[in-house]
């Protein structure tokens, strides 16, 4: 089977060169001429682990290419995904113009019956504007159908991912897309991934409902670790207790800084927009993204309160992208929290593996640096704000050598206290008890 795959982002390179894997045809294409000149020579233009080995072995195999010329992509393919941003709009709404764009693009160039999918996270009743549109747009009447197939994959892990999902989601109303749809996902029913079947509104709205209910789990978390702070409570083992009961599970019970990047707040807030257009406030996932928002706040200050105050302090940031194992800056914590500190007076040295030099183009003002120690040289404090693996093995004596002040302010919960506290370190972490070494406390 020949498929196309129209966007070549995250999402749009891994499923173009997973379905490559799983032996189809595909044609990937994108209206970035450079990004697409850059795959041609393999490329790839942001960091996710093992990506380029499986672009170039797609490639070398004959069954990946690239494009910029959306006729081609139409042309061989019986399947089209589209796979585009759908960024947030100033209310909060998808922005859909790329996908009708494609859409449009698409009906101009259509030769034959088409099954066109939905790849992009877009909001319920897309599937049929898209119809719409490229009913509207054709110049011969090919038959086609739409399909929303939403995909679940994570930054980070995302092969990984696509080649093992938990489910696929298929929805559709033409029995015919459906068979299409089976036969591509073949190697993955082989392996008993579930496929649930729906229509195509259920199929859009469930990729919202996923991503919703994780975000909540995570506001969820970080609400019960605010309170453990005023109670002297743990919310480590407070998660660590709930997760144990099967019907809650311990994922996305975490608590830190709070959640960001490319999808749980633009996936929030289009949930939110659509209850508001209908007049049915979702009020759960309002308060997820309130108190998300509320979070990156109370991260500010729990910063000032371990240093005394922002103005004219030095502070050492480990981490930018918005988890570990990505580039990805979008909506990440760092960002807002690190502005945030600069705003009061701070001066920010930083460092994160992948996603330096983008994250200091974004907030000039961040000093980058070469490594974790480099960043805490001469700080009042180091704070840990993406729990890249790197930074879970810190030499706590070398940085005792080169901070002003030795004190570790851990919003992703990486450490044990006991451990920090040993070193002769003040450890302030995210719901649970603050400690500080025993000649510190007396002291104080
Ligand atoms: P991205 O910004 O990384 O990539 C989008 C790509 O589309 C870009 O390369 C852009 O040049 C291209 N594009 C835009 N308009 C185009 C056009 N008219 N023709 C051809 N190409 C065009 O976005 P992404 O992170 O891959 O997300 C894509 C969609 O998938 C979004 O709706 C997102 O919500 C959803 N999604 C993302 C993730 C994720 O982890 N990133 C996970 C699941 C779902």
């Amino acid at each position: 089977m020949h498929i196309s795959v129209i966007g070549t982002g995250y999402v749009g390179l891994v499923t173009g060169a997973c379905f490559a894997e799983f032996g189809v045809n595909v044609t990937c294409m994108d209206n970035d001429a450079r990004r697409i000149e850059k795959l041609e020579k393999g490329e790839v233009p942001f960091y996710e682990p093992g990506i380029t080995e499986l672009v170039t072995k797609g490639v070398r195999e004959g069954r990946l290419s690239f494009t910029t010329d959306i006729a081609k992509a139409v042309d061989k393919a019986l399947v089209i995904f589209i796979a585009v941003g759908t960024p947030p709009r100033g209310d909060g709404s998808a922005d859909l113009s790329y996908v009708e764009e494609v859409g449009k693009g698409i009906a101009r160039n259509m030769t034959g019956y088409k099954v066109i999918v939905t790849k992009s996270t877009v909001p319920v009743g897309t599937g049929e504007k898209l119809r719409e549109v490229i009913k509207k747009t054709q110049t011969n009447a090919f038959r086609f159908d739409i399909v929303s197939n939403p995909e679940f994959l994570r930054e980070g892990s995302a092969i990984e991912d696509f080649l093992r999902p938990n489910r696929v989601v298929i929805g559709a109303d033409s029995d015919q897309a459906v068979a299409i749809m089976r036969d591509l996902y073949r190697p993955l029913y082989l392996i008993e991934t579930p496929i649930v079947v729906t229509d195509i509104p259920t199929a859009e709205l469930i990729k919202y409902a996923s991503n919703a209910f994780l975000a909540t789990k995570i506001s969820f978390i970080n609400e019960m670790a605010n309170l453990c702070e005023r109670l002297g409570a743990n919310v480590q083992m407070v998660a660590k207790g709930m997760g144990l009961d099967n019907r809650i599970g311990p994922k996305f019970l975490h608590a830190g800084a709070g959640f960001g990047g490319s999808c749980f707040p633009k996936d929030l807030a289009a949930l939110i927009q659509t209850g508001e257009r209908i007049g049915y406030p979702v009020q759960v996932a309002l308060a997820a993204s309130k108190v998300n928002e509320d979070q990156r706040r109370r991260m500010v200050d729990k910063i000032r309160d371990a240093v005394g105050g922002l103005k004219g302090k030095t502070l050492g940031l480990l981490g930018l992208s918005f988890k570990p194992n990505t580039n990805d800056l979008r909506e990440a914590p760092a960002l807002a929290i690190s502005q945030e500190l600069l705003k009061q007076g701070a001066m920010v040295r930083a460092y994160d593996p992948i996603a330096l030099d983008e994250a200091c183009r974004i907030v000039s003002a961040l000093q980058p640096c070469a490594d974790p120690y480099d960043a805490a040289e001469g700080t009042d404090a180091l704070i840990i704000m993406t729990e890249w693996n790197q930074f879970r093995n810190l030499d706590f004596e070398r940085l005792k050598g080169i901070m002003k002040s030795p004190i570790l302010i851990d919003l992703r919960n990486v450490y044990d206290s006991d451990r920090v506290v040993s070193h002769g370190f003040h450890h302030i972490s995210v719901g649970r008890p603050s400690k500080s070494p025993p000649t510190a406390e007396r002291r104080s």
